[in-house]
Order: structure tokens, then C-alpha cells, then sequence
């Protein structure tokens, strides 16, 4: 019979897939004999087994969880629904890798009028009791039944202001006593029944709560942000409450063994007398820093200490951990692996190795490589920064530079983002809904809140800048303004943010960009020494192969050399050619091209010294560059001695229904044979003459020819670039080497990878094109409806961005089978945009790429990644 329910004895840390990560360390703290109020967990395996039930906890499932309620009451000497000595709970959703915040937690279940009356007697503190029972309400309301917080929250903001006073502390037993009836009305309005008085049907509507959780939006987004699959379903912990909110001589609190937004060794946390866990991680009181809690509670304090230590030494990782104080005992209610902003957990895996309690690979594969875009963008520029006054200053929750115009709600984050603006979301506090509009914006600065809210967590977790609890800003989000520092701030403002110092700049400051050095450089060699597959990047332009070079590209798996036309007035010149009528036409728009190509590559081989340069001939969706403006065509009319009607009729006639499928790629070289000439003599040129100033460089141009689908279409290209190259070549008197090969984009370049093998000296895996043309989706569309796809749990990911392993992955394995035998020298990487995403590059790494090339950016992303795939 499956084990669907297991207490906290029965389980260990090894058990994380069954137990969720919260009950599997739960079970192993229980292990190590620290001080854990005991309950059980039920698995995964029953959430998964819930939503195949079709949403029901089977009686199997139920059975085992009363009999582990019946345990509980035997191991803790208390009763379920008794009247003298009850059992309350805390029922918390906990799956396989953290998900902070996302999903549901209920505390101090257990309550009706009858027990709550008792516990008032007995515990003689009838304001810790009323304090429960109004909280239960709510957040069961809340959770379970899905009636919004902001109705409970007016209510005790009503009844704040009619007893004239500002904190929920304040409010004595009977203005909670009335509080709860206001709440159970409210709920019996909003829900048509009354409030329910059982015990195990509040458990079983909370299990069913917590499990329904793992299904909703917020969760969904986190999930598919963080690669967590929609499989693992999540864990249910059942925990007797330990009581934070039972007077003075109690607390609750949340620590990490170090600093999660710098990675200092030393405790850092955060501390609330009489309340309750939820009210440190919703941010809703700004809590104290952890030091004072020494002062406040001595004994509690040393030993919190010793388990700080204990945990940390036992997981061999930064902990982040919460806990409860009842009038002076030390309870542990969790432990985890902290999350960190990228610059902490740099610091933490290097001072893990320094005191020997990692190793080298260990270090390496301790960094989330998604993490690491954080530290690759932008900061303020140091001179800027310095000569600018901060308004105010408030926590550093989460490093990086922001600018931006101010939002007030994450609806209109994400609106402004869609439209180019660049936005800073400002909040009073953040609450997990609010998710997708932190990800849109550049920062998020919220006005309560510490370190460890909710606000602080995931923007660390996302690598965006944020700043937490700036009290000074007197808000007013109904009307869209804020005050801060005597200056009245309205949507569309524009403010700057620092999240390592937490100052809070008016206006713009301007940013410079990010180096490798400190940690970052001590992993990095670390990634580098353990790596097989090599690194390079996709740069089109001399600037971005020198910044791709800095970030440690060891090559250009691509230069678009299309994109070398963006800049200035290029473009005309690239205009003349596509809009050409006659052969005599192109030939005098090419000319004026090639000193242009000719003199970005030889700028490319400077930067690239003397490493490969793949240089992929033009690829250019036509569409993408006929002159749209009048004043543009007018232009061209008057280069090509044209009219502009005639231009017009050109531009027609170029008019694709199909472009991404259209006329490009080497159907281009096909029909126009003299613009691939062109690019070979700019190839060559160019490359002579860099290998005439740097004899000792290895200058080996790689001409990669684009959209390849038959391997007569690339024999008939090659032909005529092989004898323009070598006629270059002669001419120079060079003894200049180059390869010709191709990209794998077209589902029939994989499928016949034999025969085009022996035409080519590389392939390169174009997954762009390759999964557009697999799927059958265009690539400039597919976000109209990829939406609809991870709702209905279709896909899970955007196959654009993360390898379709399943289907791409399959041709890529089958051209590297087929291609191989034929050519054993056959060199093989990746450029669309999966070279740069951990998981496609493990891939890639598992069969066989001998390199990855991804945007300059992500270059130090893959050379981790790379490595983690390795070890
Ligand atoms: C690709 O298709 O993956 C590729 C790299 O080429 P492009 O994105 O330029 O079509
Ligand atoms: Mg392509």
C-alpha cells in the first residue's frame, strides 16, 4: 500500500522529492534533536495523485492523514478540537525547491468559538487567544476560501481608527474578540455558510487548499521562471503551532547564517516581539534586526546561535531559517538553502571553499547560472553616483542599478514594459500577486517591509534591484503619488534606485557596465577549469565581440552580418542592393558594401585574436529591411536614379506572404550569387591582412552559409565562394586556411546530415530557425498564443528560449549521428538562442557539442553552465 503521509521521525533530507524541501528538513532537524514542533507531511506524490483524482484527496490519502493526526496528538499530549488542551496547527505547502511566497500557508488551525474560549482561560492571555482565532479566520478565508484579504484588512483598519490606534498590537482582547465575529459575518456573507467549526474539515479543506495552490497563477509564473516542472507537485507539512504572539516574552523571527544580499559570514535576520511568522515575511510590520533579539531574549538567543552553526555545518550552506520564541523556548519551525542575490552567492561558495567545507566543483555548481544576469548588467556610474544626493535611504534588498519612470501598480508595470518604457514599481508592500509587474520593472521600492518580505525575496531570486521599507514615503497609491523628501511624485516621474545601498535617487542616474572580478572571477576559473565544451558568443558587431571577449567568449560561433547594417547610414547602401533591378545595379551597390564588411571583420579578428570567427553569410528576412518611410524611399529613389513610384513597385514585388520561409538565407546566395562573392572577398581580405599584422595568431576564417535544406544547394554555393576565396587567397600569395560549413536550422539539413556532412567543415545548430520550422511556429508570432499553452499545461516553457530536448534535441542527435561517421573532423555548436540557457546548454553538452554561442551577455551563463554540465 503507498505510503502517502509520513511523520517528522520517518523522514530524512535525502527524501526532498517525496517530502518537499521543507518537510525533508523538518524530518532531518527533527534527526539532528533540534527543538521542532512535531507534525507529519504528506507527499508529493498525494498532490499529484489529488489532481489525477480530479481535484478529491482519495480515502486512502484521508485515512492516512487522521491516522497521522491521532499519532500527533499522542506525541504532543493534545487534542484535535478539545476543549481543555487543543491541538492548533499550521498547515504549509512545501514542494521540492523553494517557491517563496507563491504558494499557501495557514496558521493556528484548529480554532472554533468553544476552543477559543478555553485557550482565552487557560493560557490566561485572552488577547493571544482572540489574536489567533481572528488570524485563522482570515487567512483560512483567505486561502481556502478565496475571500480577498482587503476585506479583513478594512475591518481592522475600521476598527484601528474607531479605538485611535495605529498598530495591530495595540487592539486588546475584545477589540479582537470583536474583530473575529466581524470576519466569521464576512464570511458567512461572502461564502453563504457559516465559518466551519470542525477541525478535520478544516484540515482537509486547508490540504486541499495548499494543493490547489501549486496550480494557481503566481505559481505557474515562478515555475516556469526557475525551470521547476509542473510535475513535482507539492508537499503538505501539518505542524503544531508554536506561539510567537502570546505577550512579550515571545517572538518570531527569520535568519539566514549569512548575508543574503552581500554574502557576509555572520547572522542576519529579522525579529518581531509578539507576532506571529506571517507578519516578518508579508512585510506588513517592519520588523527589528536580529542583534536585538540578543538583548531581549538572552537564552533563546544563544541557542539559536548553536543551531545556526549546527544547520549550517550539516548542509554545508548558507541556511535561511525561521522561528518562534514562546515565552523564552527556541522552536524551529524551517531550514533551507537561503536564497541570495548573485554577488552573495559568489562570496558564500568561495568562503565555503576557503574554509573547507566545499570543494572547487562544488563551489561551481552551487551558483544558479540564471542568477549571474544580475551582476552582468549595468550600475551606476561611480562619478554620477557620488555627485547625486539621495532623497532617502531604506534596505538594499536586492543589488543592482534602476532607472526608470514610476508605476503604481504591477498591472501597469507590465503595460508601461510592453510599450519600451523603463519603469520602477512602487509599492506600498508587494504581495505575491504582484509578480509579474516586479518582473517588468528595471527596480521595486516599496514603502513597508524588510529584508526578508516578501518584495525582497523574489526580487533577489529574480536578480532585480529592489529597495524595501522606505518609511519616509507618505503614500498614496489610490491617486497614484507618493511624497518623499518634500517633493510630490506622480506615475510617469523618474526616479533611480540603488539596491546594494538602498539610497533612492530623483531623476536619472546613468549607469555603466559590469565587469568580471573578485569571486566572479575565482568562479568563473573554477567553471573554466572544469568545462569541456567551449564558449563562444554571437556578436555582429567589433563592439560586441570586444565586450563578449571581456566576458570571456572564446570565439564567434556567429556574426549576422546582416546586423553589421543597422548603424548610420549603412543602411542605404544594403538598400540599393535588395531594391536592385539589374546585375550592374547590385554589383555597384555591393561595391560600395564590401570595404564596409570587409573593414567590421578585419575589427572582429582584431578583437578575436587570433580565436575562431564564424562569419554566417547574409540571412536577411527582406521584409525586415525595405524602406517602409516616404522619406526613406524617396532617398533610395534618388541613389538608384529612380522614381519613387518605381521604388514602390520594387518593394512590392519583394512582398513575401511567408517571409521568415521566404527569400533568404542561401536561397538569397542562389539567386544572387554575386553577394556571397562579395562577402568571401570581405571575408578573406580581411583576414590576410590581420594575419599579415599578427603572424602568430591562428587566423582561420569560418564562412558558415544559412538555411541550408539540400546539400546541392550548399555544393552550388560553395563552389563559387571556394573559388572566389581561393583566387583571393593566390592573388594575396597567402597560405591563408578557411573552413566553408553550414547551419542545421531546416528540419531536412538534420534528417539528411549524412550527405550534407561531406560538403561541410562545421554545422552549426541555427534552434531558432529549427524550432520554428519543427513546430511549425513562427518565431515572431508564437507569443500571440503561447500564453494559452502554458494554461492549458500544454507547454510548460517557451520552446524558443529553452530547448525542446524531446523534438529539436532529436534531429540536433540525429545530424550529429548521421554527420560525424561521414566527416570525423566535423566540428559542431549551437547559435540560436538556447546556447545561452543552462538547461539547453546541459544538453548540448550531453550530446557532444563541441561548442555553445550565445549573446555576449550570456557568455559567462554558459561557461558555468557548461561546467556544471561537466561535473
Ligand atoms: C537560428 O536560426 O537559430 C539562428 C541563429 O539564425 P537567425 O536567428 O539569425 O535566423
Ligand atoms: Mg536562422
Amino acid at each position: 500500500m503507498a505510503k502517502w503521509v509520513y511523520m517528522f521521525t520517518e523522514g530524512n533530507a535525502t527524501m526532498r522529492n517525496l517530502l518537499g524541501g521543507k518537510g525533508a528538513n523538518l524530518a532531518e532537524m527533527t534527526n539532528l534533536g533540534l527543538p521542532v514542533p512535531q507534525g507529519f507531511t504528506v507527499t508529493t506524490e498525494a498532490c499529484t495523485q489529488y489532481y489525477e483524482d480530479g481535484r478529491q484527496i482519495n480515502d486512502e490519502i484521508m485515512k492516512q492523514i487522521l491516522e497521522a493526526i491521532d499519532q500527533m496528538e499522542v506525541i504532543t499530549g493534545k487534542k484535535f478540537g478539545d476543549k481543555t488542551n487543543p491541538l492548533l496547527v499550521s498547515v504549509r505547502s512545501g514542494a521540492r525547491a523553494s517557491m517563496p511566497g507563491m504558494m499557501d500557508t495557514i496558521l493556528n488551525l484548529g480554532l472554533n468559538e468553544e476552543v477559543v474560549e478555553t485557550l482565552a482561560c487557560a493560557s490566561g492571555n485572552p488577547r493571544w487567544a482572540w489574536d489567533c482565532y481572528r488570524r485563522f479566520i482570515q487567512m483560512f478565508s483567505d486561502v481556502v476560501m478565496e475571500v480577498g484579504k482587503k476585506y479583513f484588512e478594512e475591518l481592522i483598519d475600521q476598527m484601528k481608527a474607531k479605538r485611535g490606534v495605529k498598530l495591530d498590537v495595540e487592539l486588546t482582547a475584545d477589540d479582537l474578540k470583536e474583530l473575529a465575529e466581524q470576519f466569521k459575518a464576512e464570511y458567512k456573507e461572502k461564502i453563504g455558510t457559516d465559518f466551519p467549526t470542525d477541525p478535520k474539515e478544516q484540515l482537509t479543506e486547508a490540504i486541499k487548499a495548499v494543493f490547489r495552490s501549486w496550480d494557481n497563477p503566481r505559481a505557474n509564473v515562478y515555475r516556469r521562471d526557475n525551470d521547476i516542472p509542473y510535475s513535482w507537485g507539492t508537499a503538505v507539512n501539518v505542524q503544531m503551532m508554536a506561539f510567537g504572539n502570546m505577550g512579550d516574552d515571545c517572538g518570531t523571527g527569520v535568519a539566514f547564517t549569512r548575508d543574503p544580499a552581500t554574502g557576509e559570514n555572520g547572522l542576519f535576520g529579522e525579529f518581531l516581539i509578539n507576532a506571529q511568522g506571517e507578519d516578518v515575511v508579508a512585510g506588513v510590520r517592519t520588523p527589528m534586526h536580529i542583534s536585538e533579539m540578543e538583548e531581549k531574549f538572552p537564552e533563546a538567543f544563544v541557542q539559536f546561535k548553536q543551531v545556526c552553526e549546527t544547520l549550517e555545518k550539516h548542509y554545508r550552506d548558507m541556511q535561511d531559517m525561521e522561528f518562534t520564541v514562546e515565552h523564552g523556548k527556541l522552536y524551529m519551525l524551517q531550514t533551507r538553502n537561503g536564497k541570495r542575490t548573485a554577488k552573495a552567492a559568489l562570496k558564500i561558495a568561495c568562503d565555503l571553499v576557503d574554509e573547507g567545507m566545499r570543494t572547487e566543483e562544488e563551489a561551481v555548481t552551487m551558483i544558479d547560472p540564471r542568477n549571474l544576469d544580475s551582476l552582468l548588467h549595468p550600475q551606476f556610474d561611480a562619478k554620477a553616483l557620488k555627485e547625486a544626493t539621495p532623497l532617502a535611504k531604506a534596505l538594499g534588498a536586492s543589488p543592482g542599478a534602476a532607472c526608470g519612470k514610476i508605476v503604481f501598480t504591477a498591472d501597469d508595470a507590465v503595460e508601461w514594459a510592453e510599450r519600451g518604457e523603463k519603469v520602477v514599481l512602487v509599492r506600498l508592500e508587494t504581495s505575491p500577486e504582484d509578480i509579474t509587474g516586479m518582473k517588468s520593472a528595471q527596480g521595486i521600492l516599496t514603502v513597508r517591509g524588510g529584508m526578508t518580505s516578501h518584495a525582497a525575496v523574489v526580487a533577489r531570486g529574480m536578480g532585480t534591484c529592489c529597495v524595501s521599507g522606505c518609511g519616509d514615503i507618505a503614500m498614496d497609491e489610490a491617486n497614484k503619488k507618493f511624497t518623499l523628501a518634500g517633493k510630490e511624485y506622480h506615475e510617469g516621474d523618474c526616479i533611480s534606485l540603488d539596491g546594494s545601498t538602498g539610497n533612492i535617487y530623483d531623476g536619472i542616474i546613468p549607469t555603466v557596465d559590469a565587469t568580471i572580478a573578485g569571486e566572479f572571477g575565482r568562479i568563473m576559473g573554477w567553471a573554466d577549469k572544469y568545462r569541456t565544451m567551449k564558449v563562444r558568443t554571437n556578436a555582429d558587431t567589433p563592439h560586441d565581440a570586444v565586450k563578449a571577449r571581456e566576458l570571456g567568449a572564446e570565439g564567434i560561433g556567429l556574426c549576422r552580418t546582416e546586423h553589421m547594417f543597422f548603424e548610420g547610414n549603412r543602411i542605404d547602401a544594403f538598400r540599393e542592393m535588395i531594391c536592385s533591378e539589374t546585375e550592374e545595379e547590385r554589383e555597384a551597390a555591393l561595391a560600395k558594401i564590401l570595404p564596409e564588411q570587409q573593414g567590421d571583420f578585419e575589427k572582429l579578428y582584431e578583437a578575436l585574436e587570433g580565436n575562431p570567427v564564424t562569419i554566417r553569410f547574409l540571412d536577411p528576412p527582406l521584409h525586415e529591411f525595405v524602406p517602409t518611410e516616404e522619406e526613406d524611399i524617396k532617398k533610395l529613389a534618388d541613389a538608384q536614379g529612380k522614381t519613387v513610384e518605381q521604388i514602390k513597385t520594387i518593394i512590392d514585388s519583394l512582398h513575401e506572404f511567408n517571409p521568415m520561409m521566404g527569400h533568404r538565407g542561401c536561397r538569397l546566395a542562389v539567386t544572387y550569387p554575386e553577394i556571397a562573392k562579395m562577402q568571401t572577398r570581405a571575408v578573406i581580405r580581411a583576414a590576410i591582412n590581420v594575419k599579415k599584422a599578427h603572424p602568430d595568431w591562428n587566423v582561420k576564417p569560418e564562412i558558415m552559409i544559412p538555411l541550408v535544406g539540400d546539400i546541392k544547394e550548399l555544393k552550388y554555393v560553395k563552389k563559387f565562394v571556394v573559388e572566389t576565396a581561393d583566387a583571393e587567397i593566390a592573388a594575396a600569395g597567402s597560405d591563408l586556411e578557411y573552413e566553408v560549413g553550414t547551419m542545421i536550422e531546416i528540419p531536412r539539413a538534420a534528417l539528411t546530415a549524412d550527405q550534407i556532412a561531406s560538403e561541410a567543415d562545421f554545422f552549426c545548430f541555427g534552434t531558432n530557425d529549427l524550432t520554428q520550422m519543427t513546430y511549425g511556429f513562427s518565431r515572431d508570432d508564437a507569443g500571440k498564443f503561447l500564453d494559452a499553452y502554458y494554461d492549458a499545461k500544454i507547454f510548460e516553457n517557451d520552446p524558443f528560449a529553452k530547448l525542446d530536448q524531446t523534438g529539436v534535441g532529436k534531429l540536433m542527435e540525429m545530424a550529429i549521428e548521421l554527420g560525424k561517421p561521414v566527416n570525423p573532423s566535423l566540428h559542431v555548436g549551437i547559435c540560436g538562442e538556447h546556447g545561452g540557457d543552462p538547461s539547453s546548454v546541459e544538453f548540448c553538452n550531453k550530446i557532444g557539442l563541441d561548442y555553445v554561442s550565445c549573446s555576449p551577455f550570456r557568455v559567462p551563463i554558459a561557461r558555468l553552465a557548461a561546467a556544471q554540465a561537466a561535473i
